[in-house]
């Protein structure tokens, strides 16, 4: 049985002739860019998430450089995140001239340790950027409390989010601004790149406008130096089409994720992801991601079926040898796993300036060397997450 880390066939066959539709329309309608399709989804995205206003652009990175302008963030400025997510997150910061300061993230929930996050708070720091990272939502009344303490703005990157909820609140409408990404995996996916920034400011919502359109604040009037990154009409067509359903696709997810954790459970060498029963937090489960510990004593498996392990051009060792194993054997049975990720961002190659080095971020690292995440997608099969844990079982027990 073949189970893909992701899926969008299910999804495409129920809205393949709306979405075939929508994109009909908008090609026959020569409207490409804006027009009353942008117009439409910022008006339900605004809606779904609970702010007044809401700026589509071309990316979730884009979203992310957007708000971090628009809150004149730059040269000198420090903005706390943390290392364990996409590196956009990151990049993002040091596109517009900041500084990326990590914190350790908390080893059951992967998201940033609020109890660690004061500590690094300088004079130069400007913002908090929490990562809601695989669609978990950040404990935002802490992040909030922090940041009024210290006169701190807060970027919420809720890139894998969509649909989450802390205290019943929609994650995007606790920081400054929230920056999402509409990449065809996500929780809310396009049919290519798109993202949006959320916001309760109008004024920052304007400047967000003007700076995804060259700074531009009358036509041809350049008030500032900006970018090309708009929402596609295309782009927001497709939007129109899915946002109504994302709730129940998140609600699907989160069944999927309880369904693992009841059927993995009591499995030795693998730990569950963090699961919160309390119902004012939604979990948006982008992704279903267990840490497969490395026994020493299943090395020998591991010798007779994978190469030996490499250092990559960082010079930091994937240590985890079960896990390449593991994820191997799962591969012989159709199931297909991905690392995210196998290497935090202050260790990678791009930020050597920094100046971290193996060990400045231990349980970060450790997390890289132990994630493993299952196939998840609304439309995954009992079948299908069965198969996937019966295989687990067989191999986490031999
Ligand atoms: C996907 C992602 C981004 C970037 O979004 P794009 O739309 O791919 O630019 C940023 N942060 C996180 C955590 C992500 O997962």
């Amino acid at each position: 049985m073949q189970v893909p880390p992701f899926s969008l066939s299910k999804q495409l066959s129920d809205l393949g002739n709306d979405l075939d539709a929508a994109a009909l329309r908008v090609l026959r309608s020569g409207q490409y860019i804006g027009g009353q399709e942008v117009k439409d989804f910022e008006e339900s995205f605004a809606a779904n998430v609970g702010v007044p206003y809401v700026v589509g652009c071309n990316s979730g990175t884009d979203a992310l450089i957007l708000g971090l302008r628009a809150l004149e963030i730059g040269v000198g400025d420090e903005v706390i995140t943390c290392s364990f997510s996409f590196f956009a997150t990151a990049e993002a910061i040091s596109a517009v001239g900041a500084k990326p300061v990590f914190v350790e993230v908390d080893p059951s929930t992967f998201l940033i340790d609020l109890d660690q996050l004061e500590d690094a708070i300088t004079k130069n720091t400007k913002a908090i950027l929490p990562v809601h990272l695989f669609g978990y939502p950040v404990n935002m009344e802490r992040i909030l409390c922090i940041a009024e303490k210290y006169g701190l703005k807060v970027i919420e990157d809720c890139a894998q989010a969509s649909g989450a909820k802390w205290s019943g609140r929609d994650v995007g409408s606790w920081g400054d601004v929230g920056c999402f990404s509409f990449f065809p995996t996500k929780n809310l996916g396009a049919a290519g790149d798109a993202g949006a920034v959320v916001t309760k400011d109008g004024d920052l919502a304007k400047k967000i406008r003007e700076l995804a359109v060259h700074g531009m604040s009358r036509r041809y009037v350049h008030t500032d130096l900006g970018y090309n990154s708009r929402l596609d009409a295309l782009q927001a067509a497709i939007l129109n089409i899915k946002l109504p359903h994302l709730s129940n696709w998140v609600a699907n997810r989160a069944l999927v994720a309880e369904r693992y954790i009841e059927l993995l459970k009591n499995l030795p060498g693998l730990e569950l992801p963090h699961i919160d029963f309390d119902k004012s937090i939604q979990h948006g489960w982008n992704q279903f991601v267990v840490k497969v510990i490395d026994f020493p004593e299943k090395e020998y498996l591991v010798a007779e079926t994978i190469q030996p392990e490499s250092h990559d051009s960082s010079g930091y060792l994937l240590r985890n040898s079960v896990r390449s194993w593991l994820q191997e054997n799962l591969k012989k049975q159709g199931i297909n796993t991905i690392i995210y990720y196998p290497i935090p961002i202050h260790l990678q190659p791009a930020y050597k300036n920094l100046g971290y080095q193996v060990g400045s971020l231990p349980v970060t690292e450790s997390i890289c060397s132990q994630v493993l995440s299952l196939p998840i997608f609304p439309e995954i099969s009992l079948e299908q997450q069965k198969h996937v844990v019966k295989t687990l079982r067989e191999l986490m027990t031999q």
